[in-house]
């Protein structure tokens, strides 16, 4: 099908002219490059027009599915009244609308302060600067470290890199991090010496997305939130991947029905259609920022797309999707019939792991489970697992040699199917060479 894309002249001037995130150039401008030119529901179409099923929500972004016209249509309609105003002296009734709408989403729970800022990142960002100077301001300047878990991930911007784990990432850039302790499990986290220094721990709840989808153990998070109460620590979630009903709630949090003291949002905050964030906050923390002028409080933060309106009007039509599609109760047949075709993949002999959170998937593949030998990582096995998946209708990306299977909520039982059955031969052809 000629969808009137010159591929090759667009390939040329992405390998002249850009510099992808995340990649290796050399390697990138050595291949045609996929060039994503549609999508519609769970399906991305691209320049040569091929379909492929969006196997990892284009990276954990995608909820309802793309171009869905609900979502269009708010975001048209709030971008032909109000495009954007400053977020700095002025507020608009979209945000307005969206803060009320965060919070009822918490009922019952202290995070009652929305700030809104662009990325994951910023919201994580945000959130430990509000954390060190909510201490400054409670007259408790020890607080000065934050307390993270190896593979964690929380994001690029200088504050989140500091909590991340991920040495590959991060640690050429470590002179110039935050001050961080960083720990294993809860059992390193509650022999740790020094508690009184902490202002915050930081985790993403049940699962850790970029250390390659790894499950915390059950009622993890309810004895970190009990640490967190005892010591007087701010618990941090990361609810930048999980949100947005990927493990089958709303929030991971809901899960162990425990409530941080700031809450960070993003991804699929406007189901994956425009970037905006949100770090949720207690009214408590809030308080501590109140003062005159000379008391000098306030939070000196924020970025100029602040609450950006069409994507406050994206992240409420997103919202009104989750209870006009009844999102989360089609979702629940949807995580079991994953299971059950996961599981169908263990009969492959590289299959050593599978791990499953909700909607979320990490299918970790070795050259030898049996003996624990990894294929030498040199091989690209992952990379080159998902590469191979193409060709069968499945666009992912893995976390080295675990693949990642995270499609949007709305991907249907015969897309899960495909997407489980593109898998395997992918991984067939790829291992058995
Ligand atoms: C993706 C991610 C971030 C960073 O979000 P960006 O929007 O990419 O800046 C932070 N935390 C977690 C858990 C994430 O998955």
């Amino acid at each position: 099908m000629n969808l009137g894309w010159d591929t090759e002249q667009l390939a040329a001037v992405d390998r002249r002219r850009l510099w992808h995130p995340f990649t290796q150039q050399l390697a990138w401008c050595a291949e045609e490059p996929l060039i994503i030119v549609s999508g519609k529901g769970a399906l991305l179409t691209d320049s040569r027009g091929r379909s492929y099923i969006d196997g990892n929500s284009s990276i954990w972004t995608n909820i309802h599915g793309h171009s869905h016209p609900r979502i269009i249509d708010a975001v048209s309609r709030q971008i032909s009244k109000l495009d954007h105003t400053s977020f700095l002296g002025t507020t608009h009734p979209k945000a307005i609308e969206l803060a009320e709408r965060l919070v009822g989403l918490l009922p019952g729970t202290p995070l009652t302060r929305v700030f809104f800022s662009d990325n994951g990142s910023t919201a994580v960002e945000a959130a430990l600067k509000m954390s060190l100077q909510y201490w400054q301001l409670r007259r408790n300047p020890e607080r000065t470290r934050f307390a993270s878990f190896s593979g964690a991930y929380h994001g690029d911007t200088a504050g989140a890199a500091s909590l991340g784990g991920i040495g590959i990432f991060f640690d050429r850039f470590s002179e110039m991090h935050f001050p961080i302790e960083r720990f294993s499990d809860m059992a390193e986290l509650t022999s740790f010496a020094h508690p009184e220094q902490l202002a915050a721990v930081v985790i993403e709840p049940l699962i850790q997305g970029s250390a390659g989808m790894r499950l915390w153990p059950d009622c993890m998070l309810r004895h970190l939130r009990e640490f967190c109460d005892r010591m007087g620590i701010l618990l941090i979630l990361d609810e930048v991947m999980t949100g947005f009903g990927r493990t089958g709630t709303m929030f991971a949090c809901q899960r162990e029905e425990i409530t941080p003291d700031i809450l960070c949002l993003a991804k699929g905050l406007t189901g994956g259609i425009l970037p905006l964030a949100a770090t949720l906050v207690t009214e408590e923390i809030y308080n501590a920022f109140l003062g005159t002028p000379e008391e000098q409080k306030t939070f000196y933060y924020g970025h100029s797309y602040t609450a950006n309106p069409p994507a406050c009007a994206a992240a409420l039509a997103n919202l009104d999707l989750f209870v006009e599609e009844n999102s989360l109760e089609h979702l629940q047949p949807k995580i079991k019939y994953l299971a059950t075709s996961l599981e169908s993949l263990r009969t492959l002999p590289w299959v050593s792991e599978i791990r499953q959170c909700g909607f979320i998937a990490g299918i970790e593949v070795m050259l030898d489970p049996a003996t624990c030998t990894p294929f030498a990582w040199q091989q690209l096995t992952g990379a080159r697992i998902c590469k191979a998946a193409r060709k069968h209708g499945l666009l992912t990306r893995p976390i080295l040699d675990t693949l990642v299977l995270m499609p949007p909520l709305c991907t249907t039982m015969d897309q899960i199917e495909q997407s489980i059955e593109a898998l395997r031969s992918a991984i067939r052809e790829v291992c058995e060479d």
